[in-house]
């Protein structure tokens, strides 16, 4: 057994069918809550709407000015209407750009975070917050953010357009395989990691909506955690540079990301281990050959062309990511390494 350190981040998660309409008052009356600032985008509105009925008294505001990547203009105008109707907790009811507005209202403010989960984008889990200014990602990490209670329901993701179901739980899945070659990684988020892939790979293949939601939702969870503790690497830092850098869609980007910087790493003596097992959560003869069958299964996004990038923005993509080096990674990353992942990202070549 290596030696390792494992900071364990505190908060409570209740996870089941139905969790959202049942045990939401019951998280807002442990933390004493009486004026709550509701974070929910348009779509999520009515949803919001529904499960905050049965407290609406202690509603002050429902705050739906969320957009993608948090801009730096949401945080300011999230933040003054949090002080203007002096909230004293801040409840996110919807997928990671909701999650991350209510983040940064709490960065600054201290304000607890509930958090009601709509995609399986994993920010619930995290004290990490993102905001974006002209154009680029700036992210931090800060206890302050992380929610004190995770309500997962699985009826809630019942709604999700197939693709996006698809794209998201493979965004969860970049979660699984980055924490499993990060320095932070430990043997307890490798176990969450491997776990999670394995739920998602069941999730995903599964025929049944109800068994599927379950799957995914539990791997989305494990996704996060595990990604919380052991951080971000090579894979997550190319993601936010196409993200903050050219507005692509989150989820799309980080499906077909993934497979690339998989097959960077996968021949690194120092993974071997994490990767067979890996291949063996997948089910396929090496974790590379198990995640393409998967994608194939399921007709995942293959090339950034498809998702927004455009050519020309390949080099400036790859001067953001160039920027952040050295960036620890199994294998040695530089200017070359990334422009050859990006280009074939783009082209969807493997
Ligand atoms: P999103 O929150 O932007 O949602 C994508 C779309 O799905 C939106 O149009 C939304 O309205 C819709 N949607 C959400 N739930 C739905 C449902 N149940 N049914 C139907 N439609 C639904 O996207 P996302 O992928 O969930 O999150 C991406 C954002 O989260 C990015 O900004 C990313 O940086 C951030 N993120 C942060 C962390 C972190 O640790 N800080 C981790 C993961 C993601």
């Amino acid at each position: 057994m290596r030696a390792f350190d494992y900071e364990a981040l505190p908060g409570r998660v209740i996870f089941g069918s139905g969790a959202s309409r049942e045990r939401l008052g019951d998280e807002l009356d442990r933390l004493n809550a009486q004026r709550v600032m509701v974070f929910a985008t348009d779509r999520e509105l009515a949803l919001a709407e529904e499960l905050v009925a049965p407290f609406r008294d202690r509603v002050a505001l429902v705050y739906g000015n969320v957009l993608p990547h948090v801009p730096a203009e949401v945080a300011t105008d999230a933040r003054a209407a949090a002080r203007e109707h002096t909230v004293d907790a801040l409840l996110s009811i919807g997928g990671g750009s909701t999650t991350g507005t209510a983040k940064i209202v709490a960065l600054t403010t201290a304000l607890p975070v509930v958090a009601v989960p709509t995609t399986y984008a994993g920010s619930e889990m995290t004290p990490v917050w993102g905001m974006t200014t002209d154009a680029r990602k700036e992210t931090g990490i800060d206890r302050k953010v992380l929610p004190v209670s995770v309500v997962y329901d699985p009826e809630l993701v019942q709604t999700l357009p197939r693709e996006l179901a698809v794209s998201s739980a493979l965004n969860a899945m970049a979660h699984c395989v980055e924490a499993l070659w990060t320095p932070k990684a430990n043997p307890v988020t490798s176990l969450q990691a491997l776990d999670g892939a394995a739920a998602l790979a069941r999730g995903l293949r599964a025929t049944d909506s109800s068994t599927s939601c379950s799957e995914l939702l539990y791997g989305a969870y494990l996704a996060g955690a595990a990604f919380a503790v052991a951080g971000s690497g090579l894979h997550h830092k190319i993601c936010h540079a196409l993200g903050g850098g050219f507005n692509l869609p989150h989820a799309e980007t980080h499906a077909v990301v993934l497979p690339h910087v998989l097959a960077f790493n996968e021949s690194s003596e120092a993974i071997s281990d994490e990767m067979t097992r890996l291949a063996e959560a997948l089910s396929g003869s090496s974790a590379s050959q198990a995640l393409a069958s998967l994608y194939d299964e399921v007709g995942a996004p293959r090339a950034l062309s498809q998702v927004g990038l455009k050519e020309e923005h390949l080099e400036e993509a790859a001067d953001i990511v160039v920027a952040k080096l050295p960036i620890d990674n199994p294998r040695q990353v530089d200017r070359a390494r990334i422009e050859d992942i990006l280009r074939n990202a783009y082209e969807g070549i493997l």
